[in-house]
């Protein structure tokens, strides 16, 4: 028997934000069809917060939420105003997928298993009886009088609805299916596209040292990002070392900016591990610390309030011998330490790209889109939803809420 291949509504991409639309748009009777190029929906969504999903972050106001997407945020504060953070969570606890709210605002499913939300999500769509076409790669979008006609998948068959919604995310971890289609469709279609860049990205640092210091965390420290010798930004947060370099959710929120800094000359990551203490209170500290334990390595003392692992190299760094004793130190050689500590360097070689990149920036211009329906102002029954959009977010559950606000929009909009 044939397969059925009309529908009121055709989502093509079944990720985050494909998957609310389609629930969506099915929940008012009509005929909903999702087209998957993978075998399964929601590869991405697996992968997202190390496996734990960070649905949503609680607790701003619409415009502080909306201020963390830049510039273009202001798009977001009527589509916020109807399905924002407080409704998403509504949402999936009525699905029976229970959440928490970390102390930071962040919001996880209690089980920390991205599979739960996955799972809440799949029944919902088999509940409104929507179509899913998985392996089903969609090749070409044909248009006639400035609407679109049919959609040819990578088999010939051809998909028809009245209302086509586009949400096959960006160009980031390509690998998950999200392999930048949905901005080449959207060009042909006559819309601007932004120009795709990777965003939240890991950074590579000519520094080799690093590789053997791998999966290192450090909490809280300050990072300042130096560019022709001048600071140009600060912040505190939390950084992990890599093997190829720098990443953790502070080292991808600055990604962006190291991105931007980097058009201008050489940038440099200055890591302070001791943000707490000035230079002066540091040198205070080692010099106490050494006092009660004059007869101990240095490397043993700075353990005691630092990873044990990098210890050596800071030793090393600060130009002192390996095995030195604390009452072997001498007073500018103290100082010397204080300042590795307080100053550790990393030289910028390139960000790791969008292999490794979270999210995607640029994507279809927000001029061309109707935010209070998430339709193209160029094709008639066209909407988009998610990533594709000209919209990213700092890493906290930002970038999936956009996917569950748009796909909300795009779903419901007649
Ligand atoms: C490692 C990682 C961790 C992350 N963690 C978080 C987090 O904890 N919180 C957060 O807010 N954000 C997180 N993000 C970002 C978030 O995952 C994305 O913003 C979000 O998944 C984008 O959803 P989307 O539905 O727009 O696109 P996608 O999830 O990319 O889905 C698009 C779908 O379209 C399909 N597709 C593409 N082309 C075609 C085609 N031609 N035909 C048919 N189907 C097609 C793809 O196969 C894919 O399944 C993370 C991202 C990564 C990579």
């Amino acid at each position: 028997m044939a397969k059925e291949n009309k529908f009121d509504t055709v989502v093509v991409g079944g990720g985050a934000a494909g998957m609310m639309a389609a629930i969506t748009a099915s929940g008012n009777g009509g005929s909903v069809v999702i087209l998957e190029k993978n075998k399964t929906l929601g590869r991405k969504l697996l992968m997202t917060g190390d496996g734990r999903c960070n649905v949503t972050h609680f607790g701003l106001t619409n415009r502080e939420f909306a201020g963390l997407f830049g510039k273009e945020g202001d798009f977001l504060l009527s589509p916020l105003s109807r399905f924002g953070p407080a409704e998403t969570m509504a949402f999936f606890e009525n699905l029976g997928a229970e959440l928490k709210t970390e102390p930071d605002g962040r919001v996880f499913p209690k089980s920390n298993k991205a599979q739960d939300i996955l799972a809440a999500l799949l029944k919902k769509l088999k509940q409104n009886k929507v179509f899913i076409f998985t392996e089903a790669e969609v090749k070409e979008i044909k248009i006639e009088n400035d609407s679109i006609a049919e959609i040819v998948l990578a088999d010939g068959e051809k998909i028809i609805g009245k209302k086509y919604i586009i949400s096959v995310g960006g160009k980031s971890y390509p690998i998950t299916g999200s392999t930048g289609d949905g901005f080449v469709w959207a060009e042909k279609l006559g819309h601007t596209i932004i120009k795709p860049r990777p965003s939240l990205v890991p950074v590579q640092v000519k520094e080799n040292w690093i590789k053997t210091l791998s999966g290192l965390s450090f909490e809280k420290v300050k990072v300042s990002l130096s560019v022709l010798g001048k600071i140009a930004k600060k912040e505190t947060g939390d950084i992990l070392f890599a093997h190829f370099g720098l990443t953790g959710p502070l080292i991808l929120n600055l990604s962006k900016d190291i991105g931007a800094l980097m058009a201008q000359g050489k940038v440099k990551i200055l890591v302070d591990l001791q943000p707490d203490k000035d230079q002066e209170q540091l040198e205070g500290y080692l010099q106490k610390s050494i006092e009660k334990n004059k007869k101990k390595e240095i490397k043993n003392i700075l353990a005691d309030f630092l990873p044990a692992k990098i210890a050596p190299y800071l030793i090393y760094f600060a130009g002192l011998k390996e095995k030195v004793k604390g009452f072997e130190l001498k007073k500018e050689e103290r100082e010397k330490l204080a300042k590795v500590i307080k100053k550790l360097e990393f030289n910028v070689v390139s960000l790791v790209g969008f292999d490794r990149a979270m999210v995607t920036a640029g994507g279809v211009a927000l001029k061309e889109i109707d935010s209070k329906t998430m339709k193209s102002k160029k094709i008639g029954n066209l909407y988009f939803a998610g990533e594709i959009i000209n919209l990213d977010g700092p890493c906290g559950g930002y970038n999936l809420q956009l996917c569950w606000t748009t796909g909300r929009i795009a779903g419901s909009a007649d």
